[in-house]
């Protein structure tokens, strides 16, 4: 008998224990933050408050060694493979717009002419995840527990990557009108919560306010004017205290010009950055209108996405649906950052105090959070897309190589060189090099007996003679897995084979393509570019700093053992157990 009722007394425990694990979070908080690197994290650390920042790297799981493990690092591959667990090689984001072979046209990373805005007429509402192949984090957490998920940002890509294939919604900030918008492929009409916050105004409140330090001059790392910083659109000089310029009204038509990117200098600074066929003019709207591009680059566009967070929480009623009910998941992709980041680069006092605002209002984000589902019940994890280069003449200062690379200049030396050793124009198929891919006209090597491999051997010789460039892959090279070394690597995981171009180029450290005089940008296999935190907060984590390696695509198999569900379709990564707090 007593050994009977001994069992029965484990066994009642060892249900209990049961249980207790399978408890999940009522909230998942996903954030991303755009061109954040490991080190602002260590270098700002004593700078921030209490519940920000730290509440994830003191109290959470801190990866200090996590990297991406391809190239090219920036915002659409990198929210794709944050939140899938797989390379651009395998989702096929392999950029934040690409060459499509089929058309013969660009092709933006969540561009979708099928599909119509939900709360604009414009292009910024032409936009669903249908290019990304695969699952990711939330498709797999709403196949399991059927959750609520919702994708946030200032950028289309970062709303709509992270939030998967058929989430409750993802939401993106459109210049144009100063609106949150959503696309035909989500839904209907914007939800009432979304229309409530729009009619809010909060850009309108932004434009001619000053952005001065949040802290005294001096304690900030390093001077205020670096070598290398760029202006803020409207001013002159690079330096505190800075204005949020109301732009001039425009004229529909102009306004509409204004905001496309141009081709050649990458679309990651942009927050709507549709690539052509162009933004069309508005019709019925006002004859004149003001965008709202320059709070991009300034603290105001977190604080109007946190705020849109909170409002995001209360609308859909997210992590609140009691006891026993399965977690939804809140991705949120902050993109000040990056805009900052792209401008003065990343030892300025300007990216300093943008961090370091930031880190107060993921406090006033969390602590909201904190009050309506409580901390306890709720996970968030934190990373960055990619992190970013100094600019070359900060890198120059500290005698490094820092040297700016005209594309427009080498594709035209390089297509005058081709025209010369085969006996014929056109041997190129594009006028601008895709974050590295050169694609071939393979009608016209066809016509002219020309082998794509002589091509891109002569390719690879022009590339080593200009002193640019570390690395010259062809695709049969990197197909066949034979662009090997650490470079090698990432070039592959980072090619799709069936989007990717005829030849990879990679710039040497310290070199980048970034239009004009100023300013920097990202994109490399290198540590400046390829290191970012990753920090796991809550119950199923057991807090502590690990430097072991990790790599990107290790994150979402981490979450998925930590809530209990399968890995996304492609997932090439491992679950960090030791971070597990009940593996
Ligand atoms: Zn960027």
């Amino acid at each position: 008998m007593r050994l009977r009722t001994l069992a029965l007394g484990l066994f009642a425990v060892a249900a209990t224990l049961v249980r207790a694990a399978a408890e999940e979070p009522k909230l998942i908080v996903a954030i991303l933050v755009d061109q954040m690197r490991y080190d602002y994290l260590e270098r700002f650390h004593d700078k921030f408050g209490e519940g920000g920042f730290k509440l994830l790297t003191d109290q959470g799981a801190f990866m200090t060694f996590a990297r991406y493990n391809y190239c090219p690092t920036i915002t659409a591959p990198g929210h794709a493979s944050a939140f899938s667990g797989s390379p651009p090689a395998m989702h096929g984001i392999i950029g934040n717009d690409w060459f499509d072979k089929r058309t013969r046209k660009m092709m933006y990373c969540v561009g979708d002419s099928t599909v119509t805005g939900v709360g604009t007429n414009g292009s910024a509402g032409k936009m669903s995840p249908r290019n990304f192949i695969g699952s990711n984090f939330a498709d797999q957490l709403r196949l399991h527990y059927q959750s609520k998920v919702v994708g946030i940002s200032m950028k289309d890509r970062g709303a709509i990557l992270p939030a998967g294939k058929q989430p409750t919604g993802a939401f993106w900030f459109e210049a144009a009108s100063g609106n949150f918008v959503t696309s035909s492929y989500y839904m209907k009409e914007l939800p009432a919560w979304v229309t409530k916050f729009n009619e809010r105004k909060l850009p309108e409140s932004y434009l001619g306010r000053t952005w001065d330090r949040l802290l005294g001059a001096n304690e900030y790392e390093r001077p205020d004017n670096l070598p290398g910083e760029g202006n803020l659109s409207g001013e002159k000089t690079p330096t505190f205290p800075h204005l949020v310029v109301r732009p001039k009204p425009q004229p529909v038509s102009a306004v509409v010009a204004e905001v496309d990117v141009p081709a050649g200098i990458g679309t990651s600074a942009g927050a709507n950055a549709a690539l052509p066929p162009a933004r069309v003019a508005v019709p019925n709207a006002a004859p004149t209108k003001i965008t709202y591009d320059n709070i991009l680059a300034t603290p105001y566009s977190n604080e109007l996405l946190a705020e849109f967070a909170r409002a995001a929480i209360e609308g859909e009623h997210l992590g609140q649906a009691g006891a026993g009910a399965p977690p939804d998941l809140l991705t949120v992709s902050f993109s000040a950052v990056d805009a900052c980041g792209h401008k003065f680069g990343p030892y300025s006092q300007e990216v300093e105090d943008v961090t370091l605002r930031l880190d107060r209002q993921l406090e006033g984000l969390f602590s909201y959070v904190d009050k309506k589902i409580g901390l306890k019940n709720v996970v968030i994890v934190l990373t960055a897309d990619h992190g970013v280069m100094p600019t070359p003449e900060f890198a120059a200062q500290q005698g490094f190589d820092g040297q700016r690379a005209d594309e427009v200049v080498l594709l035209g030396d390089l297509s005058a060189k081709l025209s010369e050793r085969f006996g014929t124009a056109g041997v190129l198929l594009v006028k601008r090099i895709f974050d590295g891919n050169i694609y071939f006209n393979h009608d016209v090597l066809r016509e002219k007996n020309i082998a794509p491999a002589e091509v891109a051997a002569f390719i690879r010789e022009w590339a080593f003679s200009t002193g640019k460039y570390q690395a010259c892959y062809s695709r049969e090279q990197i197909l066949d897995g034979r662009a090997t070394g650490l470079i090698g690597e990432r070039v592959f995981n980072g090619f799709n084979g069936e989007r990717s171009g005829d030849v990879v180029l990679v710039y040497k450290p310290y070199t980048i393509n970034w239009g004009g005089k100023s300013g920097t940008t990202h994109g490399s296999p290198y540590a400046y570019d390829s290191h970012v935190p990753v920090l796991f907060y809550g119950a199923p984590f057991k807090p502590g700093r690990y430097a072991d390696e990790f790599y990107i695509t290790d994150m979402v198999p981490t979450l998925c053992a930590a809530v209990h569900i399968d890995q996304p379709a492609m997932c090439i990564g491992k679950p960090f157990v030791k971070v597990l707090a009940a593996p």
